[in-house]
């Protein structure tokens, strides 16, 4: 029955670096299938069309202040000391189309974001006028006095200033932020194509383990994996589907792994570490093939990577992060993350560094790339980083602590304090979320 003959334990002893496991895992995720869904639901996903204006935005010319249209001939010699006096033949709000023309001499009173009316080449804002002082002694609102000159098109937004018509606004391919949103409605779309979101499948596994909100026994331990993991999904832009936990058995393990195979992906927590892996190895190797590397990374070293294949022949990639839970959080963020990201059609797939002076020593006595949990602050217009503390790959609070992990490469095995290390920020300085 099992497909499971190209995985010998062996391979723990050849390491893989990161860069490998991730090209490795990366090749089994492809940008996934199109949907459609309003605009706004579409946030932080990827656009699958190109977005083209049928329109000129702003659609005609229009006022950029709320004042006087006018001739820039018929105001040229106004000034403070001596106004020019024009006719006031009409008015014009936002929305409206100008009924009157202006001609020399003539003026119509317009609002922010009105057309211009015919014959006018500029705008002269209220509080060049003697309007308030006009209406103040109840004066005659027939006519307005000018204190400046304006130039032509002054005030004067042109049509098509933003888009012009028959314009790619937004390439496919664009990732939808607030202002994509925004520039979307302002050509008039109100759904969109989109790269939809992944599925992705969570599942513990353990006897020991129970789900927050059940009573607590002695010897056991509440199951956070699943949730900081699904947290992690949402944050990088997945659905989680959370499978709850799997015994340490057949049967429990067979009965979650169904319901991963509706999934774009299934990631599980635990059982991976040497001389541990043999149920969840035979198991996983039953629904497809699974593999366990050794990364050359600390924490996470132990990492599974396989395929679930479903009845119709779909292949669910299958990732399987350790079960301490900084490992498995920091296994999530170097692998996990990456294969959301392409599967919602995002090209850079890295977490942004920065450089930051180390407060403290990073030790690194067994050559792996070491990811030490930091606190990284602004400091003389650069960045320093401290380390949380006790860098134990059980104390998930360290973790919390945490806004970067300073990284110390392979090949160094001891980082000095006052070195520069680069730092991957799991959330900017001073950014909550
Ligand atoms: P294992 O890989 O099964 O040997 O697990 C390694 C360590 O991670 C053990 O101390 C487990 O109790 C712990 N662990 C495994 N799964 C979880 C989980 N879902 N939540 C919290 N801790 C876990
Ligand atoms: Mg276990």
């Amino acid at each position: 029955m099992t497909q499971y003959t190209h995985v010998h334990r062996h391979h723990n002893e050849s390491m893989l670096s990161v860069e490998d496991a991730l090209e490795r895992i990366l090749g089994f995720f492809n940008t996934l299938d199109v949907e459609r869904k309003p605009i706004l639901d579409a946030l932080g996903q990827v656009l699958a069309e190109d977005a083209v204006s049928l329109y000129d935005i702003p659609p005609l010319d229009n006022s950029a202040m709320d004042g006087y249209a006018v001739q820039s001939a018929s105001v040229a010699g106004a000034s403070e000391g001596s106004p020019v006096s024009l006719e006031v033949v009409g008015y014009v709000a936002a929305g409206q189309l100008p009924r009157e023309e202006v001609g020399p001499g003539t003026a119509v009173r317009i609002m922010t974001g009105a057309p211009i009316p015919n014959g006018a080449d500029a705008v002269v804002p209220f509080e060049d006028t003697d309007e308030v002082e006009r209406r103040g002694a109840g004066g005659d609102m027939s006519r307005i006095g000018v204190n400046i000159a304006a130039p032509p098109g002054a005030e004067i937004r042109p049509a098509g200033q933003d888009v012009r018509r028959g314009t790619l606004v937004l390439k496919r391919g664009s990732l939808l932020r607030p202002a994509e949103v925004g520039v979307l409605a302002s050509l008039g779309y109100a759904e969109v194509s989109v790269v939809r979101r992944p599925v992705v499948a969570i599942l513990a596994t353990g006897d020991e383990l129970l789900e927050p909100g059940e009573a607590s026994e002695a010897g056991k331990i509440f199951n956070s994996n699943n949730y900081s993991v699904a947290a992690g999904t949402l944050r990088y832009g997945g659905v989680p589907r959370l499978l709850g936990i799997a015994r340490d058995n057949l049967d429990s393990m067979n009965a979650k792994l169904e319901q991963a195979l509706e999934c774009d992906m299934l990631v599980t927590s635990a059982g991976v570490s040497k001389g541990d892996y043999d149920m969840v190895k035979d198991v996983l190797a039953q629904h497809g093939s699974i593999d366990f590397w050794s990364v050359r990374m600390r924490p996470a070293k132990p990492l599974a990577f396989g395929a679930l294949t479903a009845r119709d022949g779909r292949r669910v990639p299958h990732l399987g992060l350790p079960g301490n839970p900084v490992s498995a959080l920091v296994a999530f963020e170097q692998f996990g993350r990456p294969a959301i990201r392409k599967m919602l059609g995002l090209g850079d797939v890295g977490k942004p560094t920065v450089e930051a002076v180390l407060d403290e020593p990073i030790e690194n006595p067994d050559g792996r790339r070491v990811y030490a949990r930091a606190v990284v602050t602004r400091h003389n217009g650069g960045y320093r980083a401290r380390l949380t503390g006790d860098q134990g790959s059980n104390l998930l609070t360290s973790m919390a602590l945490a806004n970067g992990l300073a990284i110390c490469p392979e090949d160094v095995p001891l980082m000095a304090a006052g070195e520069v290390v680069q730092t991957q920020m799991l959330d900017w300085p001073e950014e909550v979320f």
